[in-house]
Order: C-alpha cells, then sequence, then structure tokens
C-alpha cells in the first residue's frame, strides 16, 4: 500500500480487541475510525495527549505510565460502514450490496482521501498531512464517506453538492471549478476504474459537457487549455439560434473556429468570449431604450448610428444592443453641446 495512506506515526487501535489479542491491518489505512465488531471508536492518543506510538509502553500503555481509555460513545454509522468496507476489502471479503464497486483497500482509502481533502481548505490540508488525531478527523471522513455508499447515488450526490452555485456555466470548468481537473488525476487507479466510468458518465451528461461528446475533438480542446463549446450551447446560454452564433463566430464577435465535420461544419467557440458577451448583454441597452435615456427621436438615433457617433456592440436581425457606458458618453456629449 502507499506510504501516504497508511497512518504510521500514529497507530490506532481499537482497545477491545486488543484486550482480547487481537490487532488488524486495516486499523491504519487512511479514514479508519471505528471498529465495526465492537462498535467502538479506534483510539489513538492518550489521555495526556500523547499520541499512541509503536513505541508505548505495552499494547495499551502509554508512556506516561497511563492505560489507554477508550473513547466512549458509539461510532457513527458511516464510519462503522466505512471501516467494515476496508475490513471487507483488505481481507478478500465481498463488500456490501450497495457499496461502490472499488478493487482494493488502497483504491478505497485513495478515494475517501480525496473527497475528504476536498471539502477543506489548504491549512486543514496541511495539518491531514502532519496527520490529525483520529478524534479530529471524524467529521471530514464522516462528510466524505457516502461517496463510497448507496452506489451510485452517493457518489451522484456528493459531486452535485460540489457544483458552484451558478447555473449555466459554459464549461466543466466553471461549472465544478478545479473538482472537475483534479478528480479524473485521482480516478487515475485501476482499483477505481468502475467509480471513474460513473464520474465520467455523470459530467457526460451535465449541460456543460456538449463538447465531450466528440471525443476526436476533445482531445484537440484538451491540449489546448482553452475552454470551449459547441454553438448549441452558445447560443443557449446567450439566447440566440445556434445559425447566429455561427454568425457571430465568423465575423469575429465571438472568439472561436470553424471545424469541418462529416455532413456540416460546425464551431467551437470559446468560453471566455461567450461569458463576456453574456455579462455585457445582461446591463446591455436596446435601440429604444437609448433613444429614450438620450431624449432623442428614434430617426435621430439611427442618423447618429450612420454617423459612427455610436455603435451597437451587438446586432442581431433586427435586434441592437447598446453599451451602457457608450450611451453614458454621449449623453454626455450631447449635454455640452446644448
Ligand atoms: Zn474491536
Ligand atoms: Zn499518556
Amino acid at each position: 500500500m502507499a506510504m501516504s495512506l497508511v497512518n504510521y506515526s500514529r497507530p490506532r487501535i481499537c482497545i477491545r480487541c486488543v484486550r482480547e489479542g487481537r490487532t488488524k491491518p486495516e486499523w491504519d489505512v487512511f479514514g479508519n475510525l471505528a471498529c465495526p465488531d465492537h462498535l467502538a471508536y479506534l483510539v489513538d492518543e492518550c489521555g495526556c495527549r500523547l499520541p499512541a506510538t509503536w513505541f508505548r509502553r505495552g499494547p495499551l500503555r502509554c508512556k506516561c505510565r497511563r492505560e489507554l481509555q477508550e473513547d466512549l460513545g458509539r461510532p457513527e454509522d458511516v464510519l462503522l460502514r466505512t471501516s467494515q468496507l476496508f475490513s471487507d476489502l483488505a481481507h478478500g471479503r465481498p463488500p456490501a450490496q450497495d457499496a461502490a464497486p472499488i478493487e482494493g483497500v488502497e483504491a478505497a482509502a485513495k478515494l475517501l482521501r480525496f473527497c475528504a481533502a476536498f471539502d477543506h481548505d489548504p491549512g486543514w490540508r496541511a495539518t491531514y498531512i502532519g496527520k490529525p488525531s483520529a478524534r479530529n478527523s471524524r467529521t471530514a471522513i464522516q462528510k466524505a464517506s457516502p461517496i463510497l455508499w448507496s452506489w451510485p447515488e452517493g457518489l451522484k450526490c456528493w459531486l452535485d453538492r460540489r457544483r458552484l452555485a451558478s447555473e449555466g456555466q459554459v464549461s466543466l470548468n466553471l461549472a465544478y471549478g478545479r473538482l472537475y481537473e483534479s478528480m479524473r488525476s485521482t480516478l487515475d487507479n485501476q482499483g477505481l476504474r468502475r467509480v471513474r466510468a460513473e464520474v465520467n458518465s455523470y459530467f457526460g451528461a451535465c449541460p456543460e459537457a456538449v463538447f465531450l461528446k466528440n471525443r476526436a475533438m476533445s482531445a484537440n480542446i484538451m491540449g489546448s487549455r482553452q475552454s470551449y463549446v459547441l454553438t448549441q450551447w452558445a447560443a443557449k446560454r446567450l439566447g440566440v439560434s445556434s445559425k447566429a452564433v455561427a454568425r457571430m463566430v465568423e465575423s469575429g464577435q465571438l472568439k472561436g473556429e470553424r471545424r469541418a465535420g462529416k455532413r456540416r461544419r460546425h464551431y467551437l467557440v470559446s468560453a471566455n468570449s461567450v461569458n463576456e458577451l453574456h455579462s455585457r448583454m445582461r446591463v446591455a441597452l436596446g435601440f429604444r431604450q437609448v433613444a429614450e435615456s438620450l431624449g432623442i427621436r428614434p430617426e435621430e438615433l439611427t442618423k447618429l448610428m450612420e454617423e459612427r457617433v455610436i455603435a451597437p456592440f451587438f446586432v442581431l436581425g433586427t435586434q441592437s444592443l447598446f453599451d451602457c457606458c457608450d450611451v453614458e458618453k454621449l449623453a454626455a456629449r450631447l449635454a455640452k453641446v446644448e
């Protein structure tokens, strides 16, 4: 097992198991905090706050000469189930029916560690590298553990909750932040291949993922570091037709490129340029609104546009959108003239 997934510096024990003369190798697997046989918490420190090192005086005796004490209370069910899963995987027993299809205890610990660390700020991760006590890691493990259960709903729920608040993002990187990329590298593990397939199909079904459907194309996109979306999604985002998006790419109003497809050509549109245009459109003024706010007649505005005194930043059919700032500047100029 990878060194980092085993807790060598702070051994954990089930006091009741030790009293019965048993020790279990899976106690020290990352995220294993309970004994499912005794419904007891694993213990890794003495009342004197010293960690229970391997070099203690006896199996249950701390350097301070006191006996290690049980941590009273029944562990949370999810912690018990996770410990049971580690135990089953470690001893080659078939895991519970609704457990995630993970091969090997190491792969399970790796996934759990990723999920526990993901929700915590870098400060927590720093302390966790310095190994927090079993007691201090309970909350994080409890929050991450459901990913191993109610397969695949537990995983989907966990992913749903990590979606960033805003809706209608144009790329997975925008919708899920660093989760999307960092999870892909964690799942690059043979024992997690079925989890990886499920995560891929989850992300593939997101509306932001339209561009992933064409494999060859997404391979090109991934290499270029820019995120691109297909015209359909850009169109949905901007509230215009796909044809209009294509025209905007051709005219340079949106950044993107044309790709020759088998039957017809399609366009890849830069997610950033779609977002920029979208936020500009949200605060834009229409033709009539501009005329009204300037206190001029529509014909006068048309004349000003012909004279290129003001130009819309967006034109689609008969619809024109003007930037508020441009309108304000013009209003100031007109006020001076008067
Ligand atoms: Zn036990
Ligand atoms: Zn002690």
